[in-house]
């Protein structure tokens, strides 16, 4: 922007600088995980994921907490031996494939018997120095602004409760591309970035699921009386996700590796976010 001051001619130069979000560790955001669902995903699991969908969610919204994807999962079991912490990691949602009679598990997540989560320590992550998994990388967002899976009424429907967003949130311009060029800016952190990852990894994991439900490879048990479901998905042959696709040569071994990797780096959110900016 420039001023042109009339008196004596001088032009001000003056940057008008997007806010940067700076985390000021508090905590807050993994203090309280039970039951922390925006209110409209929790209306849209309660009335969708308990028998009626594909994917059954094994624990009610209230006890559940962050979801893991498989790999994510299978990271943390190893990462709480190494910080002597029990996670309680336990399936969340899952497929009752009647085609191979095995429950395909989608998503974990930690059972802690407190609010908080298991790897809290003295107000501090124990495993920060990982990769940790998205749920925790993405956070001040609850969600990124190009997934249309739920509707997002407002832009302060992308945010988790977060006291340093209070200067960034009245910034964050109502235009779409605007606002993309912005987030982009204002989150040096990466949280945009995998905010953005995570919601083109459910894309991909809910097209896959219907890729192999048209392809007739899955036959997943639905509309059966949901307690009828939970018993079998309990008693059945369990396996990840990724491991089934690799399992049933969806994809090799490689592949999978190659695709998590993929995901890891956040390669699609990279490209979803610069042909905005373009
Ligand atoms: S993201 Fe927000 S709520 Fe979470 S620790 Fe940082 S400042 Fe606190
Ligand atoms: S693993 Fe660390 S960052 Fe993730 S929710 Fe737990 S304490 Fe927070």
């Amino acid at each position: 922007m420039v001023l042109r001051l009339k008196e004596n001619k001088m032009l001000i130069k003056i940057q008008s600088e997007t806010p940067k979000f700076a985390c000021s560790a508090c905590g807050t955001c993994c203090s309280h995980i039970h039951g922390i669902v925006p209110k409209e995903d929790k209306e849209f699991l309660k009335q969708h994921v308990f028998g009626e969908m594909p994917v059954v969610q094994l624990v009610p919204v209230e006890q559940m907490t962050f979801p893991l994807w498989d790999w994510e999962a299978k990271r943390f079991m190893e990462w709480q031996n190494e910080v002597n912490v029990d996670a309680r990691i336990k399936p969340l949602r899952a497929i009752l494939d009647l085609n191979s009679n095995k429950a395909i598990i989608l998503t974990y997540f930690m059972d802690g018997e407190t609010d908080a989560c298991p790897f809290l320590k003295n107000s501090k992550c124990s495993i920060y120095h990982t990769k940790r998994a998205y749920v925790c990388r993405l956070f001040p967002f609850n969600r990124g602004p190009f997934l249309n899976q739920m509707e997002i009424t407002s832009k302060e429907g992308l945010f988790g409760a977060c006291g340093a967003m209070e200067h960034i949130l009245p910034q964050v311009p109502n235009d779409f591309n605007k606002m993309i060029k912005f987030l982009n800016e204002a989150f040096p952190d990466g949280s945009f970035l995998n905010a953005v990852q995570n919601d083109i990894i459910i894309e991909w994991a809910n097209k896959t699921i219907v890729d192999l439900m048209k392809k007739k490879i899955i036959k997943p048990a639905r509309n059966y009386p949901y307690n009828f479901l939970l018993r079998r998905i309990k008693n059945a042959e369990k396996i990840d996700f990724t491991d089934f696709l690799a399992e049933i040569n969806y994809f090799t071994e490689r592949e999978k590796q190659d695709l998590i990797k993929r995901f890891d780096d956040n390669i699609d959110a990279k490209e979803k976010i610069g042909q905005c900016l373009n």
